[in-house]
Parts: C-alpha cells; sequence; structure tokens
C-alpha cells in the first residue's frame, strides 16, 4: 500500500504557514508554560522578567510584538503568557478585523488582564489601528457619535489588557503601532538539537515510537521550525507504522523524507528550482526578486516571506542591494562546483581543508 504520494505537495509538507485541518493536533502540541517551550532562550529570560515584574505589581502585562517567520511559536507564546498570567487569551488575526466595530466588539468584551493576540498585525488597515493606540495607551474606546460638523468623540473605558501581536514583517508594521508596544521580540530558528527535543516531546504526546536519532534525522531537515518538525514526524510516523513496524530511527525517517522529496538540508523542489534558475540563468545573480518570482510562477511575499529566509539560515542565499545572488554552498549542495570568483571568497575561511 502506498502510503506517501508519488507526486510530493512539497509546499504544503515544508510550509510554515498552518495547513488547513492542522490546527487541532497543533493545540494539542503547544507547551503550556515557559519550562516547557524549548529554546529562543534570550526571549524566554526577558519574559520571564516582564512576568514577574507584572506579576509583582498586580498588573497586565506590558504590550509584546513577537516577530519572525511563521511557525516558529508566536501564537504558542501568547499561550504561556495568557497562562503564566492566570489570564484568558483571546486569538484573531487583522485580516480578521476588516471592519471596525469588529475590533471594537472585541475589545468592549476584553476582562481584566486578558491577553488579545492579534495574528499578521501588519496587515490591520488605518482605522482598526487608530482604534488600538487609545486602547493600548489610555484602555479606552474612542467613538464617534453623530456626523459632519456635529460629530463628537465618546470616550469608553476598556480593561485593562494586554496584546500581543504577532507578524512575519517589523518592517511593515507602522511606527505609531510600533512604538506602543513595551516588549518587542524576535523569534529566530530554531538549532537542530532544539528541534529534536521538540520532536522527543512531541513524539511523547502523540505516542509515537521515535528513537532520539530519527528526532535528529527529522530535526536536520525541518527548516529551523517547529511547525514542519511536527508535521514532519507525523507523515514518518505513518511511513513508520506501514513499512517499518511503526518504530521511527533515523533511517526509517531518512527514507520517509527522501520519499517526500525533502533533502538532507530540508530544501524541497521548489527551493532547488529557485537556486538552480539562480545558477544557470543569472550565473549565479545578483537578480530581482520579481524576475524569480515570474520565472517561477510563485508570487514575490511568498518568495520573500516563505522561501527566503531558511534559504538565508542555511547559508545558501544572499540578498544585495543589486538582488539576490546564490552562495559557493548552494552550488556545492546541488552537486555543482563554484565558479572560480566564489570560491575565493569567505568560504577560505569556512572550508577546514585549508
Ligand atoms: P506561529 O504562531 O509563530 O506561526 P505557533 O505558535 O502556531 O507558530 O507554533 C507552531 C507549532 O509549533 C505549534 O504546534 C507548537 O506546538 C510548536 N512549537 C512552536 N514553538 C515551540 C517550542 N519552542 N517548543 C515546542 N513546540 C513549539
Amino acid at each position: 500500500m502506498a502510503i506517501v504520494p508519488s507526486t510530493p505537495e512539497p509546499r504544503k509538507v515544508l510550509s510554515p504557514a498552518s495547513n488547513p485541518g492542522e490546527s487541532m493536533i497543533e493545540a494539542s502540541l503547544r507547551p503550556q508554560s515557559l519550562e516547557d517551550y524549548t529554546g529562543q532562550e534570550a526571549l524566554k529570560d526577558g519574559l520571564k522578567i516582564a512576568i514577574e515584574a507584572a506579576r509583582q505589581r498586580q498588573e497586565p502585562l506590558d504590550h509584546v510584538l513577537f516577530y519572525g517567520p511563521p511557525g516558529l511559536g508566536k501564537t504558542t507564546l501568547a499561550g504561556i503568557l495568557a497562562h503564566e498570567m492566570g489570564s484568558q487569551l483571546r486569538i484573531t488575526s487583522a485580516p480578521a478585523l476588516e471592519r471596525p466595530r469588529d475590533l471594537a466588539g472585541l475589545l468592549v468584551a476584553l476582562k481584566p488582564g486578558d491577553v488579545l493576540f492579534i495574528d499578521e498585525i501588519h496587515r490591520l488597515n488605518r482605522l482598526a489601528e487608530e482604534i488600538l493606540y487609545p486602547a493600548m495607551e489610555d484602555c479606552a474606546l474612542d467613538i464617534t457619535i453623530g456626523k459632519g460638523q456635529t460629530a463628537r468623540i465618546k470616550r469608553l473605558p476598556l480593561k485593562r489588557f494586554t496584546l500581543v501581536g504577532a507578524t512575519t514583517r517589523a518592517g511593515s508594521l507602522s511606527s505609531p503601532l510600533r512604538d506602543r508596544f513595551g516588549l518587542i521580540q524576535r523569534l529566530e530558528f530554531y538549532r537542530p538539537h532544539e528541534l529534536a527535543s521538540i520532536l522527543m516531546r512531541a513524539a511523547g504526546i502523540l505516542k509515537v515510537d521515535l528513537s532520539p536519532e530519527g528526532a535528529e534525522a527529522i530535526a536536520q531537515r525541518s527548516r529551523g521550525t517547529p511547525r514542519i518538525a511536527n508535521r514532519l514526524l507525523r507523515r514518518v510516523r505513518d511511513f513508520a507504522q506501514v513499512r517499518a513496524n511503526g518504530e521511527v530511527t533515523a533511517k526509517v525517517a531518512e527514507e520517509a523524507l527522501a520519499q517526500l522529496h525533502i533533502d538532507a538540508l530540508g530544501l524541497d523542489a521548489t527551493d532547488r528550482r529557485l537556486l538552480e534558475l539562480v545558477i544557470t540563468q543569472f550565473e549565479g545573480g545578483p537578480v530581482g526578486i520579481e524576475t524569480l518570482a515570474t520565472s517561477l510562477s510563485e508570487d514575490v511575499v511568498t518568495l520573500e516571506d516563505v522561501v527566503e529566509p531558511y534559504l538565508l539560515q542555511a547559508g545558501l542565499w544572499r540578498r544585495t542591494p543589486r538582488g539576490r545572488t546564490v552562495t559557493a554552498q548552494a552550488y556545492r549542495h546541488l552537486g555543482r562546483v563554484p565558479p572560480q570568483q566564489m570560491q575565493a571568497l569567505p568560504l577560505s575561511m569556512l572550508d577546514d581543508s585549508n
């Protein structure tokens, strides 16, 4: 019985965004406390101090902005903050707050100390932002009564709450909104050993027989992203169940992921096509992102937000003022010899054979 599709659906498997139908399983894997939240040590230290200080003052936590690529744990952190402060979490996202009254309604319904999580906060429209300013600063909702010359503003008090904003693009946030966050924290990609420990914890919850070496093998291919790691674990589990008595060893994990066309660095067919394109059509770059998007029939935002961050992190890609270039490592990863001028660059420092 074939359990792995012969035509891979790589963007779905390796997408850092949540796939439809995944939210229940993701919720079951979300750590509830900072103790159980692996990695992001500097960020956790900052949060621990902020939580402790707020607790001592018996006040809600300052407003927090988390930024970084999808799937790194921003929503999870919002839940942990609410849990640590003993309060309720309300989750929404900017695209769901199109009309001013959607946001106003949410704000009015908040109870003292509630944590309001707004995902993709850079997509809030101007009207919604203007409602948020007094809410964040003065715990107040300004509503306009009447129209034209007779219009006046009535101020309604709100309960003190904590806004947790999440964005993949901190640079797209307006500065008045950004300035109203007391804490601004960046999430980093996870290291393989951190992902391996996230996987061992998830395997315990999902009752998967995962060996530490199996966890390492999956972690190496998870693009630094817990959401992808957990998703790959579920795919590998299916494979192990049918082909290997359920035990996920390194070999089983490698075989299962190879069937999904995911390579040793966690690249899929689209990533490799992108690198090949820059190498074969543009001599390694520089080339504009729009040109690449057109050639691959992808949109620029997907390339910038989803594909590029990991290629940069993996040392395969560079953004320069003149466009994108691949690195010598990208040539090698694809089994090609990098051009002479690239070999001379900082690789001499990295290459321990020199
Ligand atoms: P984001 O909001 O940044 O897109 P999420 O918070 O939804 O990411 O996390 C995606 C999945 O990854 C969740 O199922 C969560 O359990 C898991 N996850 C993320 N970060 C961690 C972590 N540090 N430790 C354990 N699991 C994590």
